[in-house]
């Protein structure tokens, strides 16, 4: 029999191959020719090899498959950890991304995932992000192979103003990059409730038209559902597919809520699923029934999501949590087994990749892409030989990302004997350090200012106050409506709402006081008719008092499009007070000047009687102090006189109540 040729032969390993048939070869060799694999196991032994390397003692493994990560965001790991989803996102990750995400902070940030990821044993992965074409190209120059999908979102990003933008940039990536041996483009609607019906669709029929994968989030969270069949009408899976998206190859990351149906219409669209264990746990999104999406034949994937979320893109640890969390989440020990854990990490991820084809398992034909593990160590050994699975066990519950010695992708090798081939990992480590310093100044000067977190969240637009302002307790509302409904005043217009006022104040008094108001709009019969609420930050209050209080102050208001709950924990303010009043309020003419007449009773702190606040507007000491004269005899008619006990909104009234 003639010999064949090949450039590499790697001879007595253990060859794990995770083909179909979950072959493994006791000892037994891979031959790789050019970026593929020709041969494996005994037919292998047989080719005339260019160079030989023996592998004793070691085991051979397809390389992981990182189904779904944003790999620049290694350069934001640790930068805030143990928050909410939203306050992680919109009060830390969007803000620091606007001000700091280019093309040289996603080369860097891609170099450095590139680089964790080789050395824990990853060829490929999924990844999703800004200026994409830049992570493309550094993956390339590192030797990884990658889906990398172009984020497309219906608000403006660091790298579009607008949707259009963004898709227009997906587009002409992933015409750029067809038909590249290591990288596939790929557009990323980011998630339902980030995008449009238009984007959905518009990014489908542009995958369809490269034939490439499309990358996106879908059912993450409780709450994302629940948005869904409120608004909607039904949950994501069965929306988005109305919206044409599985007409493309989906890779969907995360699936946590879907039920039965949802995950057969996930199977019936040959959509893949990323299983994101560490993501998902450290957001307490909940834990996705994995295992009974693969038991429907779902292609289910693991990832590590992105590495301000995780904090690391370490694969081992995502195989062993995946089994580990199949299990004490069902009660029952045989879920998803170490040998499938480890096939969703490898061939099972590529196939959800769209990728299986190329890559996942050590088989003839495929692309070379594989890892040498040493597993003699000491949190390794012994091995046992009388269950053929066991090599499995070893490597998912045993085995830890350091024991990758070798890495090879298409058929070049990028780590051997643990040292980088393709990546300077000190010059990494550095230049990391010096973009994350550059963060912590930004956070720093934005953490110490509540207006600069305010601007960060939703922008505010400030307005600079005068008023002349006077309160007063009354026992009753009859005298002060009885004035307002008789020929000594000219009544405007009025209104009445109920208000719920929320005051955060801080540390540094500086800061002035954040106030969180809803307002509930109440027609003649006290039926609720309307709602709005908004944010005000009040800075601090200058006063001169002669009668009236002449009130100088500088206000923000931003619209308050976040909870009172999402607030709290993103200012964290030093103490909190609630004020709850109904409020019927006038805008009055008396004595030819215009004053608002608010008539409050206070139902949080319970306060006996009524409390009338009169105010103006106005722009000089003179003036208020003419004002101050005529709101004087305003209240001498309601039968009181002014109370300067009582502060500005109640807030002190409230002292000790509320949290
Ligand atoms: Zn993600």
């Amino acid at each position: 029999m003639a010999t064949s040729a090949c450039d590499l032969l790697l001879t007595n390993a253990v060859v794990v191959t995770m083909d179909p048939q979950f072959t493994v070869h006791r000892s037994g060799s891979v031959a790789v020719r050019g970026d593929a694999i020709v041969a494996v196991g005994p037919e292998a032994a047989a080719f005339d090899a260019g160079e030989t390397v023996d592998c004793r003692g070691r085991v051979i493994m397809p390389g992981l498959v990182n189904a779904h990560t944003h790999v620049p965001m290694t350069l934001l790991r640790g930068l805030a950890d143990d928050l909410r989803l939203d306050v992680w996102l919109m009060g830390y990750v969007m803000p620091v991304e606007r001000a700091f995400v280019n093309p040289d902070f996603v080369r860097l940030g891609t170099s450095l995932g590139c680089a964790e990821m080789i050395r824990s044993g990853v060829t490929c992965f999924a990844d999703m992000y800004y200026f994409e074409d830049a992570i493309a190209e550094t993956t390339a120059a590192a030797g990884l192979r990658a889906l990398c999908a172009q984020t497309v979102l219906r608000f403006p990003t660091p790298d579009a103003t607008s949707f259009e933008e963004s898709l227009a940039r997906a587009r002409d990536f992933i015409g750029r990059w067809k038909g590249h041996p290591l990288i596939v483009a790929a557009p990323a609607p980011h998630a339902p409730y980030t995008c449009t019906p238009e984007i959905l669709r518009a990014c489908a029929e542009l995958a369809v038209e490269f034939d490439v994968p499309l990358h996106i989030h879908l059912s993450e969270t409780a709450l994302e559902v629940e948005d869904s069949r409120r608004v909607n009408g039904m949950p994501v899976i069965p929306w988005v597919k109305k919206h044409g998206l599985f007409d493309a190859k989906v890779l969907a990351a995360h699936c946590v809520h879907v039920d039965d149906g949802e995950m057969r219409a996930l199977k019936n669209a040959n959509a893949g699923v990323a299983h994101n264990p560490s993501s998902n746990l450290k957001l307490a999104a909940g834990v996705a029934p994995a295992a009974r999406m693969l038991a429907l034949g779902v292609n289910v994937g693991i990832g590590t999501d992105g590495a301000a979320s995780n904090n690391d893109l370490d694969m081992f640890e995502e195989l062993r949590l995946a089994a580990l969390l199949a299990k004490g989440t069902s009660g029952d020990p045989t879920a998803i087994p170490a040998r499938l854990a480890l096939a969703m990490a490898t061939r099972i991820g590529a196939s959800a990749l769209h990728l299986g084809h190329l890559t996942g398992s050590i088989e003839a034909g495929k692309r070379a892409d594989l890892v040498v593990l040493d597993l003699d160590r000491l949190h390794n050994v012994p091995a046992f030989h009388h269950d053929a699975n066991g090599v499995y066990g070893q490597i998912v519950y045993a085995a830890k990302s350091t024991d990758v010695v070798d890495v090879m992708c298409n058929g070049r090798w990028l780590m051997r004997d643990r040292r980088l081939l393709t990546l300077d990992e000190a010059g990494l480590r550095r230049a990391a350090q010096e973009a994350a310093s550059r963060v912590d100044a930004f956070l720093g000067t934005r953490e110490v200012s509540v207006l600069q977190k305010l601007v960060a969240v939703g922008g505010a637009v400030e307005q600079e106050s005068f008023e002349a302002q006077v309160k007063a307790r009354v026992p009753s509302a009859e005298p002060v409506l009885a004035v307002l409904n008789s020929d000594h005043v000219t009544i405007v217009r009025s209104s009445h709402y109920h208000q719920f006022d929320t005051y955060w104040s801080f540390d540094d008094p500086e800061q002035g006081w954040l106030r969180y108001r809803e307002d509930e709009f109440l027609d003649a019969a006290g039926a609720v008719t309307g709602a709005r609420s908004r944010l005000t930050l009040t800075g601090r209050t200058r006063e001169d008092h002669f009668g009236a209080v002449l009130l100088s102050r500088s206000r923000y208001y931003a619209p308050a499009t976040h909870s009172t709950r999402f607030y709290r924990e993103y200012f964290r303010p030093a103490a909190e007070r609630i004020v709850e009043k109904d409020r019927r309020r006038w805008l009055v003419a008396f004595r030819g000047v215009e004053f608002y007449v608010h008539l409050d009773r206070l139902i949080v702190p319970a306060q006996e009687g009524f409390f009338v606040e009169v105010k103006s507007r106005t722009w000089s000491r003179r003036d208020a102090r003419d004002k101050a004269a005529v709101i004087a005899d305003l209240l001498a008619l309601f039968g009181t006189r002014p109370d300067d006990t009582i502060s500005d909104g109640y807030a002190d009234l409230a002292a000790g109540e509320g949290r």
